[in-house]
């Protein structure tokens, strides 16, 4: 089985006001890192050809995500990204563009991508793919509103940008067999989640798991998430999610 560390960030901005927010500083010293040691930052399309069998990918590879879309990556990612001559990828939520994000607390930072800067960002060469209408966890909604946000998020981002979007980011990694059903009738070709879920021994396109990048991650850990040992921290963590739902069960 094709195993790639699939990282999941949020912000990139000089203030850290949040665990999902990674210092300009901190990002920058992750991506030099990568590029000394010869990574390959793959785009959506080639992690799906690599996991799918298609393609074989470079043994260093990495994919780097970021969820929401917010306006400080423009500011501050993206020129890092540049410089490095790296590849990421970010997922919007369709009806909030260049809003506020609504689903945390009100803070400035919490701008999110115009349509413009959309625009911008895939002609510097970067992938998007759609996080849902409106954010909702999609395993708590109703058959047809599922389809609804998956479908109508996909029909918005391929219009307004006319770019093909392939790949859903569920929102919270919320997912159940419902939801992957429909994320496929809806067209995608790949689902992003989290940890919920998903499977160690069985990749299941519709349900790749991600390694999240946050605040306070140390260069240590950072280096052994990108490294062979990835798949241990995604298998550490649901262990450890099982067992706080079988305590609480007691
Ligand atoms: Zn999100």
């Amino acid at each position: 089985m094709v195993t790639v560390p699939v990282l999941m960030y949020h912000r990139v901005d000089p203030i850290v006001i949040d665990r999902n927010t990674v210092s300009v500083e901190r990002f920058a010293l992750q991506l030099d890192y990568l590029s000394r040691k010869g990574y390959t930052t793959l785009t959506l399309a080639q992690l799906y050809e690599g996991l799918s069998g298609s393609r074989q990918l470079p043994s260093r590879s990495v994919v780097l995500t970021f969820d929401d879309g917010y306006a400080d990556i423009m500011t501050y990612a993206l020129p890092l990204l540049q410089r490095y001559n790296m590849k990421a990828s970010v997922f919007v939520v369709t009806d909030m563009a260049g809003q506020k994000c609504s689903w945390l607390k009100d803070h400035e930072s919490n701008q999110l991508m115009t349509w413009e800067q959309m625009e911008e960002w895939l002609e510097a060469g970067m992938e998007i793919g759609s996080h849902t209408l409106t954010h909702p966890r999609l395993n708590r909604l109703s058959d047809e509103n599922i389809q609804y946000e998956l479908v109508a998020s996909k029909e918005i981002l391929e219009t307004r940008l006319k770019t093909k979007v392939e790949v859903i980011c569920y929102p919270y990694g919320d997912i159940d067999e419902r939801v992957i059903r429909f994320a496929r009738e809806a067209g995608y070709k790949a689902g992003l989640a989290i940890f919920d879920n998903v499977s160690l021994w069985n990749q299941n396109l519709f349900a790749i798991s991600r390694l999240g990048i946050s605040s306070r991650l140390p260069m240590w850990e950072f280096k052994l998430k990108v490294s062979k040992l990835s798949p241990y921290f995604i298998g550490m963590r649901i262990l450890e999610r099982k067992c706080k739902r079988f305590l609480r069960r007691l």
